[in-house]
């Protein structure tokens, strides 16, 4: 024998992305007045009840093990939302609270796959899915979906991707970095499929307090026992109660599903922290106003993004209709000239504009789609408009040169 890493530390690909954010990061402590769409994360304090409860929980001594897979009384608020705000039925022993929804994500995994089956993940995606399969042993299948369709992945679609190795279809609902969110009915459709091809439904419904205009978010479990029995359905407190850094996510599964990832995660990383718990305890069963105002400031943001990249030249987008990405097409600017070069590719799109507009956007390129930026509008208005102003001021500057 011999050292070495281990075949899946080696596989795990590091997120090129950071490069990027990194980079911005590096500039502003040297003091340049950067503009970052990148991060991932609502700009807002957690409520002060949040923190308060938080702050208690110290006072009081909550600050030993818990039970591994969170307290009851959390579990049981858990169960109390699933059925507010899903129409889901959960009973405490269907729930696990983990160390955030990433953690949630990696127990399933962990949990359903044997080495060699098939995760079938449409893209664009949530960068981690793929390398969370791998690690678990599984093999990501990749479906690509059309701007035509909203990125959205069509039922005949998923059958396609489907065969007796299929162990799990991924369904990012809403999505990031797309923005969309399926209807009632394409979640029907979808769920005819995974029932008929018997593979589970991992549901990452992170986003769900984060919808726009008259759209309303459908758990897939919803619909009847079949597609209930086959999901394990995923979310957390990050984004809604900006709670990032507390690390709280929770599932919603099958009873043996739920005892085997209790298990794992005993074994792994014990119970969350108790002080979090108890912090979203308060959350879930106290207040709600600070999620929908967080959320009306979020529609307000999207409005104006959509409005304005809308009008300019050689980028396009999908209007989201939930989440805080804007999922920009700037392919069309490949072809241009910037100062005498080729813009060339999504990273060199990317690498101009902060170089030399100290602008800071994601490109998609680990997201599944090498076309594309992502705009996070986790961010003031104020850094909002002076971010696109810049963009545009890059956009406008290119020529349309023949090369040869
Ligand atoms: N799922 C999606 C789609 C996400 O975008 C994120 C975080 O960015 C997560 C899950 C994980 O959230 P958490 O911060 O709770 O680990």
């Amino acid at each position: 024998m011999s050292t070495g890493l281990s075949i899946r530390a080696k596989h795990v690909r590091p997120s090129s992305t950071l490069a990027i954010t990194d980079k911005a990061k590096r500039m502003k402590a040297d003091g340049l007045d950067v503009v970052s769409f990148g991060a991932g994360e609502p700009d807002f304090p957690t409520p002060a009840n949040i923190c308060e409860a938080g702050k208690k929980a110290i006072d009081d001594g909550f600050t030993k093990y818990t039970a591994a897979s969170g307290t009851v009384e959390l579990k049981k608020a858990v169960c109390d939302k699933f059925k507010r705000f899903n129409g889901l039925d959960y009973e405490p022993k269907q729930i696990v609270i983990s160390n955030g929804g990433k953690h949630s994500l990696t127990n399933i995994f962990t949990a359903i796959i044997n080495p060699g089956e098939e995760v079938v993940i449409p893209a664009p995606f949530w960068l981690s899915y793929p390398e969370m399969v791998r690690l678990a042993g599984g093999v990501p299948v990749i479906v690509k979906c059309d701007r035509e369709n909203n990125y959205k992945i069509t039922p005949e679609q998923l059958k396609n991707a489907c065969n007796d190795r299929t162990k799990a279809f991924v369904l990012n609902n809403p999505n990031n970095p797309t923005g969309m969110v399926y209807t009632k009915a394409e979640l029907s459709e979808l769920a005819k499929i995974i029932v008929e091809e018997d593979i589970y439904c991992v549901s990452d419904e992170m986003y769900e307090n984060i919808v726009y205009g008259d759209e309303r978010p459908v758990s897939i479990a919803s619909f009847n026992k079949e597609i209930y029995d086959r999901t394990i359905t995923c979310s957390g407190l990050a984004k809604a109660y900006s709670m990032t850094g507390w690390r709280i996510g929770y599932t919603g599964s099958a009873p043996e599903i739920a005892k085997a990832m209790g298990a794992i995660q005993s074994h792994q990383t014990s119970n969350p922290n108790s002080i979090a718990q108890k912090a979203a305890l308060e959350a879930l069963n106290g207040p709600q106003d600070a999620v929908e105002t967080m959320r009306q400031e979020f529609e307000k943001r999207n409005e104006y993004m959509y409005e304005r990249i809308s009008k300019m030249p050689h980028i396009s987008m999908v209007k989201p209709m939930g989440a805080f990405y804007a999922f920009v097409d700037v392919s069309d600017t490949f072809e241009l000239d910037y100062r005498g070069l080729r813009v060339h590719n999504v990273f060199e799109f990317a690498r101009i504009l902060l170089d030399d507009y100290y602008c800071a956007v994601v490109p998609c390129t680990d997201f599944g789609f090498d076309t594309h930026i992502r705009l996070s509008y986790a961010t003031s208005m104020e850094n909002i408009k002076k971010g696109l102003d810049r963009i545009e001021e890059f956009l406008k500057g290119l020529d349309d040169v023949d090369y040869v």
